[in-house]
């Protein structure tokens, strides 16, 4: 079988044990996208790896890639080390949860490098941020929808462009967006969400939340209520059931 030494930058989506002292990673990189590589013995006390590979951690690597078996790794480097997100239940888990959809999600070629820098950005914002790291999530998701093609229009309804909040219904997943009642009552739309009221005011606030990320409330029936339709979206969108199991415990 063919293969070739590549270097790329890449985050390591998820770290599994292998064997003894093996590992497998599941890397997310600049260059090729997705990539599962074996790091042989990277376990063993003798290993120049050991310790060094942290889930979500961004790292450059050397590797042999192989077209459709697992890559090999043969070196790797820290570029930046994100232990520091693991600190709190809320900042993991809106760590992993990115981890997550990425594992997740198909990207076509030409994107992978604006995916890699986008889950750059958001780890680096994370850590920046004190509480609500659930709101910059949901913002992460809906960039993450406008690179996938399909963004979400949380402005106005998508059929007839109404924008006060009051006559909003909820989310129709075949229109992209917002929709109100008006036209959910005329035109009807199997593919739809209900929100609540506090469901609704923080999707309205997701557009701009850096000035106030501090003083926004998010019960957990919000939380809830939020995470499901971006679950039922991509979901929708994909034509595959994504889950969101990191969220589950907050
Ligand atoms: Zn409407």
């Amino acid at each position: 079988m063919s293969s070739r030494i590549e270097k790329c930058n890449a985050f390591a989506l998820r770290i599994t044990n292998y064997s003894n002292t093996s590992q497998i990673i599941n890397f997310f990189s600049d260059k090729f996208g997705h990539i599962d590589v074996i790091a042989k013995g990277s376990r063993s006390s003798k290993s120049k790896q050991q310790g060094l590979l942290q889930p979500m951690s961004n790292y450059e690597i050397i590797i042999y890639k192989k077209e459709n078996s697992l890559s090999l790794l043969k070196e790797i480097s820290l570029i930046e080390s994100n232990l520091e997100l693991f600190t709190e239940l809320e900042k993991s888990a809106a760590t992993y949860a990115a981890g997550e959809i990425y594992l997740q999600l198909m990207f076509e070629k030409n994107d992978y490098e604006k995916f890699y820098n986008l889950l750059q950005k958001y780890l680096s914002y994370l850590k920046k941020i004190r509480q609500n790291h659930i709101l910059i999530f949901w913002r992460f998701l809906l960039r993450v929808l406008i690179f996938l093609g399909f963004p979400m229009n949380l402005e106005k309804c998508a059929i007839c462009d109404e924008t006060n909040h009051k006559k909003i219904y909820g989310i129709s997943f075949s229109k992209n967006g917002l929709i109100c009642k008006n036209c959910i009552q005329k035109n009807g739309s199997s593919n739809k969400f209900k929100c609540t009221k506090s469901g609704l005011e923080i999707l309205f606030s997701l557009k701009n939340i850096s000035a106030k990320i501090d003083s926004i409330k998010i019960s957990k029936s919000a939380k809830k209520e939020i995470n499901e339709i971006f679950k039922t979206y991509l979901t929708y969108h994909f034509h595959k059931n994504i889950y969101l199991k990191s969220f589950d415990i907050l």
